[in-house]
């Protein structure tokens, strides 16, 4: 693994240089174009003039050596001894994997997260810094969103004794996964004290320089449904001497979806999607247990309370008369994203601040799930979609093995994380 050496600031440096990082091959980068130079304010102006060439070093790093989900050490360590050599104090979580830091001084507190882990897929961008790891690849931006939240707060450190407040920077593990790392963070206390949070996922659909906000649910509640049948097993000529496992399955996959078509309210935009089943090998043979998996998702979060009881009681009534034994393991995954008013005001202004009013997008709610919306059951905020799409060529997805994000985003996110936090101290 390459090793990034951080050398300590050498007080009284103005420019910064003598903060810059380099890669072991002793390469810095060529720093992008700063969307937002010049807007302010003016130590952060400075600061990414001196370090772009930096952020971007850090960002490909990681996106070079990804980890998954609970296993970020590298990540992790890389994260903290940045923020140590900018005489900065990150807490690690117990795990290992995961911290959090705080800046400044003060009763307020706003905190910034990022997510650190990678997906478990093999990437396919032909980038000349693609990753190094078969079977991992960091393809839904988490590399941006650390690289992001990293810069932000080294240069928030630049002003500490000047802020009117503490800004926590929160770095999770495990957004992917459920349960997510968010559930880990709130446990182990690194929430606590935080008035207001913010935070950003990178939009491929969204260009870079502008930033797509909206006040109420930006994504969906993903619930994981996982259902396993059991039977004596027999022969297929005799079904009545047993339970019919595979039947029992295929009523399931059909009926579920239906009866919670039925049950829930349409408007909610509820959907139940089997996404694996596994059970059988020979076409005589009723097999002895079965396996289902599936997604259930919501974009209504009074739907997303009630969802695990009905499904609950809906299996039970849909296989009572066919006599196979079942085990339900029902995951809430997450519940969905919903950016307060105030704090969507805020993030707006923030993105103003940073990139002019021009930059300001609207987003629509996305069926997707973020763990994000953990934190939003305790703490209001709000969240952006930051624009990676370089304004032509094709737009690739999340999650697909060829999704590349332009890195003028890491400046223009950092960029709207400063300024927000900074407006949310205003306020
Ligand atoms: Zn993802
Ligand atoms: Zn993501």
């Amino acid at each position: 693994m390459t090793v990034l050496d951080s050398r300590p600031e050498v007080p009284g440096d103005p420019d910064g240089s003598s903060d810059a990082v380099l890669t072991d091959s002793g390469v810095s980068m060529a720093p992008v174009a700063d969307l937002g130079a010049g807007r302010g304010p003016e130590w952060l102006d400075d600061w990414l003039a001196g370090h772009a060439g930096d952020v971007l070093a850090w960002r490909r790093h990681i996106h070079t050596n990804p980890e998954l989900a609970r296993r970020e050490y590298g990540t992790t360590e890389l994260v903290a001894s940045l923020l140590e050599s900018a005489g900065l104090t990150p807490r690690v979580m117990s795990s290992g994997t995961g911290l959090t830091c705080d800046i400044g001084d003060g009763p307020t507190c706003v905190a910034l997260r990022a997510d650190l882990d990678a997906l478990p897929l093999t990437e396919a961008s032909g980038l000349p810094f693609a990753s190094t790891v078969d079977g991992a690849a960091h393809a839904c931006g988490h590399d941006l969103h650390t690289t992001i939240v990293l810069a932000a707060g080294l240069a928030l450190a630049r002003v500490a004794d000047r802020l009117p407040g503490r800004v926590r920077l929160i770095f999770q593990p495990a957004e992917e996964v459920m349960p997510g790392g968010a559930l880990d963070v709130i446990r182990a206390g690194h929430l606590d004290g935080v008035d207001r949070i913010f935070g950003l996922h990178c939009d491929p659909r969204v260009e870079v320089g502008k930033v797509g906000t909206r006040i109420g649910a930006l994504t969906s509640a993903a619930d994981l449904v996982e259902l396993r049948l059991t039977s004596p097993g027999g022969h297929t000529s005799r079904p009545h001497l047993t339970a019919d496992l595979v039947h029992a399955l295929g009523t399931v996959i059909t009926s579920l979806p239906s009866v919670l078509s039925r049950r829930v309210d349409p408007r909610s935009g509820t959907v139940l999607v089997w996404g694996s089943v596994h059970a059988g090998e020979a076409p005589n043979a009723v097999p002895q247990d079965g396996l289902l998996r599936g997604t259930l998702r919501t974009a209504d979060e009074d739907t997303w309370k009630q969802l695990e009881s009905l499904v609950e009681s809906s299996v039970e009534s849909l296989l009572a008369p066919l006599g196979v034994g079942y085990e339900l393991n029902y995951q809430r995954g997450v519940p969905p994203v919903v950016s307060g008013q105030d704090s969507t005001e805020l993030l707006r202004g923030g993105v103003e601040a940073a990139l002019g009013a021009d930059a300001l997008v609207g987003t629509e709610q996305s069926s997707g799930g973020e763990d994000f919306g953990w934190y939003l059951q305790h703490v209001p905020g709000a969240f952006a979609r930051l624009g990676v799409w370089p304004g032509e060529g094709p737009k690739r997805d999340l999650h697909q093995p060829t999704f590349e994000a332009d890195e003028r985003a890491l400046l223009t996110g950092t960029r709207v994380l400063v300024n927000t936090a900074l407006a949310a101290f205003k306020s």
